[in-house]
């Protein structure tokens, strides 16, 4: 008996198996869809322009490489609460909101898991069903029993509304409730206002504990109307969890940038939970990293920059939503008399397509394109130059 002896492989990650066998096949004609990244037109990863701008400003400067504080960089911190809760928040005003740089929105909500299961030990956690597939892990492995809440419905590719405010108006005092802001993935359907209001109302009155994940922010509608449900959370409730993610927004995957942010009741509060989150930190890496910080902070804090990055986003956003009403459109014209426009209705990167797993692998088989087992199609990756191969393939095998 060794260490290694009771060491069982860990199953593999799913979407990575597909990005490998991917990889591994030869027709030239192979698409894949089971990725989680904003492919542009060509389908090339971007390299935004303010980026690019803000690293030649960097790099001018030519800064050694310091430690960061344990809780990032204060130009960056600065930038991104203004940008998640809206500069003229009365909780910002009132310093009701503890925000610090994360190793992209993976590590915020790992720091926020690591939080609460020091200071609320007792307490489940919810997330929907389904979900971003590492909600579940991410949590188990801070130590909590992980369930689901209701959420997707298969008959209207949309939101089973009631079965999710049923389950959330059972859930005991101080139960976390993982909420996707915007986007929500794998499924692309998302809440209506009114909804979010009655979520709101359901967790005052229940007295949860909101975790917001925000990663595609500026994906279904715009950065000020995406981040929306933060800010009417944030004014209306507290503690509230948020953990965003600038890995797809400033196509920044390999920098690793994010930030975990909680608004607390008062300033004191706000100022006790910042302190232990430094301590968690420190704890697991020190600090964090300072070249995808430094990026996002100096493209934030510089109005030339901040309002080309904006216009980039647009693009990417438009290029998407073009995307989805040219898939829905050509599915539709080449099977009369199926209703695709779910797909038009969805939000964010990706469609909860309602392939089954067979059609799935028929795809994958028959025609070499790839898609996760759910049927999540990433709408991102599509464009001008494969759509029609796909649609004829999808079509085929429907
Ligand atoms: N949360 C959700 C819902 C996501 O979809 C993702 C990324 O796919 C993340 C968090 C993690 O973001 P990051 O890649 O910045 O760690």
């Amino acid at each position: 008996e060794t260490l290694f002896t009771a060491i069982p492989m860990a199953p593999r990650d799913p979407i990575l198996g597909i990005t490998e066998a991917f990889h591994a096949d030869t027709n030239p004609n192979k698409i894949n869809l089971g990725v989680g990244v904003y492919y542009d037109d060509n389908g090339k990863v971007p390299l935004l322009k303010c980026v690019q701008e803000a690293e030649k400003r960097i790099t001018a400067q030519g800064s050694p490489h310091t430690y960061l504080p344990i809780d990032g960089l204060p130009l960056y911190d600065n930038a991104v609460q203004k940008l998640v809760f809206g500069e003229d928040n009365i909780v910002l005003k009132e310093k009701r909101a503890a925000t610090v740089q994360a190793i992209g929105g993976t590590g915020a909500l790992k720091i926020g898991a690591d939080f609460l299961k020091r200071f609320s030990p007792d307490s489940q956690v919810w997330i929907s069903n389904p979900s971003w597939e590492n909600h579940r892990a991410l949590f188990e492995y801070a130590g909590f029993k992980v369930n689901t809440y209701p959420y997707y419905d298969p008959a209207s590719h949309g939101v089973d509304f009631n079965g999710m405010i049923g389950t959330l108006k059972t859930l005991p005092a101080r139960s976390v409730v993982i909420l996707h802001a915007c986007c929500h993935n794998p499924t692309g359907a998302d809440l209506s206002d009114a909804q979010w209001d009655e979520v709101i109302e359901v967790v005052r009155d229940r007295k949860l504990i909101p975790f917001l994940d925000m990663a595609y922010q500026g994906f279904s509608e715009g950065i000020e109307s995406d981040g929306q449900i933060v800010r009417r959370f944030s004014q209306r409730y507290s503690p509230v969890l948020v953990s965003n993610s600038f890995s797809k927004s400033f196509s920044l995957y390999g920098e690793r940038v994010g930030a975990f942010s909680i608004v607390a009741g008062n300033a004191d509060e706000a100022s006790r939970t910042l302190s232990q989150l430094k301590r968690i930190i420190r704890t697991n890496y020190s600090n964090p990293p300072i070249y995808g910080a430094k990026i996002v902070a100096t493209v934030l804090s510089t109005p030339e920059l901040h309002q080309m990055w904006e216009n980039e986003l647009t693009g990417m956003r438009v290029r998407i939503h073009e995307m989805r009403h040219k898939l829905a459109d050509e599915l539709t014209a080449r099977k009369y008399g199926e209703d695709f426009s779910f797909i038009t209705r969805q939000n964010g990167m990706f469609s909860y397509s309602g392939l089954s797993a067979e059609q799935v692998e028929r795809l994958k088989n028959e025609f070499s394109v790839y898609i996760v087992s759910t049927g999540r199609i990433c709408v991102a990756a599509l464009n001008s130059h494969n759509l029609n191969y796909v649609v004829d393939a999808i079509a085929k095998i429907l």
